[in-house]
């Protein structure tokens, strides 16, 4: 096993209400990893279980990493680094740069006291280099800083996801579940696909289900083919002792009108579950990846839905529910 620092509060429930499994229309169990922590909480950290305890490993000082302004990678970094006591830089991609006073992840980014750059969606394109230019400057200055990928997707964040698959196996045989033993499918959010890939390594080593569906967000199906594989690649070569990960699905019918964007029919589902079952779902994540299943042609009998969090970013969004 790779070194871990413990950030999550773990184990996470798994959640079953009898009007979600009417209004998906199949059987679902949500593993609610929207319940990782206080305002940390989500699936990145997960990943920043493994990511950050390697920067510990290489006495680094910075952690330098990117998304999107309201992402919840960089929030869920951002605090994350501020309880180890690293230093923080977020390279936020901006089509216009956010009006103060900065609200939902912004606001706890800057809460945690991370410095952020907002960047234009073509300079992003080249946020990888940018984040290694800055390193190269902090060693310059004798700093020595780590570099996380978006969404903390690379081989060793998506170990993080492996683990998961390893709790629900251990809270299945513990009758969590009642008498479930697995599940046809684990079906979950996809933006940079670490989560995916991790999922899908866990579920086929653990014996949790026997394949994943990839609800895309952003992006096409056949990229999200190639970064899930590679990824996938990465984590087997961290971890040769792994089996062969479960096939994954990926769905890209359910993006919407574009990233973070959403439809009145997929705004209306999110609403509706929160009035008849109490659980928040998320408008860039897992509502609509939750839509999108229950919209499937070919919905798995027996799911596990993958609450990835992402609250902060519905808390932004006030204006699109209820204006
Ligand atoms: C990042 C994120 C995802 C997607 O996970 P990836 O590993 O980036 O594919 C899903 N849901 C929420 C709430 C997220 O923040």
């Amino acid at each position: 096993m790779r070194p871990r620092t413990s950030l999550a509060h773990l184990p996470t429930p798994l959640w079953h209400h009898r009007a979600l499994d009417e209004i998906v229309g199949t059987n679902v169990w949500v593993k609610r990893d929207d319940m990782t922590a206080g305002a940390a909480a989500g699936n990145k950290i997960r990943k920043l279980e493994f990511l950050l305890a390697d920067a510990l490993a290489r006495n680094c000082t910075w952690i330098l990493t990117c998304g999107g302004s309201q992402s919840n990678h960089a929030r869920a970094t951002a605090l994350c680094a501020a309880e180890l006591g690293f230093k923080c830089h977020l390279l936020l991609r901006a089509k216009n740069r956010p009006h103060r006073p900065f609200v939902g992840n912004l606001m706890l980014d800057e809460l945690a006291g991370a410095k952020v750059s907002f960047v234009t969606p073509d300079q992003y394109q080249h946020r990888e280099e940018l984040l290694e230019q800055e390193k190269t400057e902090l060693s310059q200055r004798g700093d020595s800083a780590y570099v996380i990928p978006e969404g903390g997707s690379n081989g060793l964040g998506a170990l993080g996801y492996v683990e998961a698959m390893n709790e629900v196996r251990t809270q299945l045989d513990q009758g969590v579940a009642g008498d479930i033993t697995d599940f046809d499918a684990v079906a979950l959010a996809c933006g940079s696909g670490g989560t995916a890939a991790g999922t899908a390594l866990g579920a086929a080593r653990f014996g949790v289900a026997r394949r994943v569906v990839a609800l895309a967000v952003c992006d096409d199906r056949t990229y999200f083919d190639t970064v899930i594989a590679r990824i996938v690649k990465e984590a087997h070569a961290l971890q040769p002792e792994l089996v062969e990960a479960a096939p994954v699905s990926v769905s890209d019918a359910f993006i919407g009108p574009g990233y973070a964007e959403t439809t009145p029919a997929q705004r209306e589902f999110i609403v509706r579950i929160a009035r008849c079952t109490g659980l928040v779902l998320d408008p860039v994540y897992s509502g609509k990846a939750l839509y999108g299943l229950s919209r499937l042609p070919d919905k798995p009998a027996r799911v596990l839905f993958l609450h990835t969090g992402g609250l902060p970013g519905l808390l932004a969004q006030a204006a699109a529910f209820f204006a």
